[in-house]
């Protein structure tokens, strides 16, 4: 049979509905003032781009969230969106001394939300391009969190970029990707405005390699960035993969950014394939979009599951299930044209080898497949616009760290397409950096930081800002363990 929407326009809103409320001014004074505003700040340390936490929590519990909103977004002009996605609890919330007291850490997250809602509420503009512009042009290819990050700071240095996204919004996957209950689409579609009015320029329905010759923006721009992230979900290579009720993570989920969330089909008995974050988020929002049945079919043991364990929480509190160590061997259809089942088989993961058990198979009924075992390279694209770029064995963009250059010296890159998939906290701290390595590159003085000047001169424990040196709350413990705060 095929499969049709189950909820109506008011319910399924309801569904979905963000599962972090925003904070009511009296809660955020109080959640402020838990914070120790420690000197040595671990929390910095863990956000990869270095926002000075304490500074802006301390804004807020002095009445001020405009200044708090300024020193977030100075430091991650993605801070609205940050706010919303970031696994704060293995970044700067894992990181939070109240954790070592056996109290909840600082809700850091809710609380940027609070101060970067307040501004963009109220319009107002706490980021200023200058009025003397350099006559620098820079081509950014992609306009998800790396482009923005790199354009957003281009323009803060006085130079004009120019964003090309092949789809109709830019914000990339922030627009069209992020789970709904973390983030609506327009959350993204208003920081692309606020980046609008720092000055850069977006060519949106443009793809590069396309619409414009990879040639043109080379005679054209003083430098060009690339920021194009990964390609569609890998495929099972199994028979029956062409079925109309078989389809891509990515594709699923951008058609609930992309259509009203009552029209986009969904299976009774839903079969999730995966088992990182984005099989997490597809399979929560199936339930929540009225599966009966929502199940993640993962081939390894629960502790080799990627996805963070707080994801896997939140889905079996929706009602998800998990059934682990079993592969798909087949999508099945009975001869109707719709897809009926899937034949799966049982594995083993004996020292670490994955191998599929011989006559373990088994059919189990289901009427959709999402398929969310990773997102792949976009090996193909690259090497079509740039055919002397280093890649690396993985088909990543090879460059350097600090300043983002390639090995084609007009060629800067960070996000997905350079560190293989990570957050978006990731790629909007890599494109700022790229940005001020293409400073740098055309002329400019060399821009670091980043820097909280109150901080200069903490012994023992890690230094410098998350920005320069980002790590994980796992990370920082061992970095303790090895030097301990003296
Ligand atoms: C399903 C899913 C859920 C996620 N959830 C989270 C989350 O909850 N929290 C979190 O922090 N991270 C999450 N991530 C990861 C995060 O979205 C990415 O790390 C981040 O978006 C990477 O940014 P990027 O700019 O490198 O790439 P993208 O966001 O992929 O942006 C690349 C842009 O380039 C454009 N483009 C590509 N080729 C061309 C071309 N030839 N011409 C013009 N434009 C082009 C694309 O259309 C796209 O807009 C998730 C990822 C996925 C797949
Ligand atoms: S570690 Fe926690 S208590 Fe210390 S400054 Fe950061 S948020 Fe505040």
């Amino acid at each position: 049979m095929p499969i049709s929407p189950r909820l109506g326009a008011e319910e399924a809103a309801a569904k979905m509905a963000g599962f972090k409320p925003p904070y009511p001014p009296q809660e955020a004074l109080i959640e402020a003032n838990r914070c120790l505003f420690c000197f040595d700040a671990p929390c910095i340390q863990a956000c990869p781009t270095g926002i000075d936490i304490p500074s802006f929590i301390k804004k807020i519990a002095n009445g001020n969230p405009t200044g708090a909103a300024r020193t977030i977004l100075t430091a991650n002009v993605l801070g609205a969106s940050c706010a919303r996605v970031c696994p704060t609890s293995v970044l700067c919330e894992g990181a939070c001394v109240m954790l070592d007291r056996e109290h909840d850490p600082v809700k850091i997250g809710r609380l940027q939300r609070f101060a970067t809602d307040h501004v963009a509420e109220k319009n107002i503009s706490v980021l200023k391009s200058p009025t003397q512009k350099t006559d620098k042009r820079v081509a950014i290819i992609g306009g998800g969190p790396a482009g923005l990050g790199c354009a957003a700071e281009l323009a803060l240095l006085g130079h004009s970029p120019v964003v090309f996204e092949k789809k109709f919004h830019a914000g990339g996957l922030n627009t069209y990707g992020i789970a709904y209950y973390k983030m609506s689409p327009q959350v993204s579609l208003d920081e692309v405005e606020m980046i609008k009015g720092l000055g850069v320029e977006f060519s949106c329905g443009v793809e590069v390699g396309k619409d414009v010759p990879i040639a043109q923006l080379e005679a054209e721009f003083d430098a060009i960035f690339v920021g194009i992230g990964l390609g569609g979900s890998a495929k099972l290579n199994i028979p029956g993969e062409g079925l109309p009720e078989v389809v891509d993570a990515l594709h699923f989920i951008e058609q609930l950014h992309s259509q009203p969330l009552h029209q986009v089909p969904i299976g009774e008995r839903v079969a999730v394939i995966g088992g990182g974050n984005t099989a997490i988020d597809a399979v929560t929002q199936a339930r929540r979009l009225g599966a009966r049945e929502a199940v993640v079919l993962y081939r390894r043991g629960q502790g080799d599951m990627p996805a963070y364990e707080f994801e896997q929480e939140l889905a079996k509190v929706d009602g998800a299930r998990f059934v682990l160590n079993v592969v798909p061997v087949e999508v099945l259809s009975e001869g109707t044209g719709h897809v009926t089942g899937l034949k799966l088989a049982h594995t083993s993961n004996a020292d670490g080898k994955l191998c599929v058990l011989p006559g373990s198979e088994f059919d189990a009924p289901f009427d959709m497949v999402i398929k969310a075992i990773g997102e792949e390279k976009q090996v193909g694209l690259l090497k079509k616009l740039f055919p002397n770029l280093e890649l690396d064995q993985r088909g990543v963009v090879v460059r350097n760290l600090d300043t983002g250059q390639t090995n084609l010296p007009k060629v800067f890159t960070g996000g997905d397409c350079a560190n293989g998939g990570r957050e978006v906290v990731n790629a909007v701290a890599e494109g700022k950096k790229a940005a001020r390595g293409i400073h740098a590159f055309l002329g400019g003085e060399k821009v670091s930081g980043p820097v909280q000047a109150s901080r200069y001169g903490v012994k023992g424990a890690p230094m410098g800002a998350g920005f320069d040196r980002p790590i994980r709350a796992p990370e920082l413990e061992a970095e303790y363990a090895k030097h301990p705060a003296t």
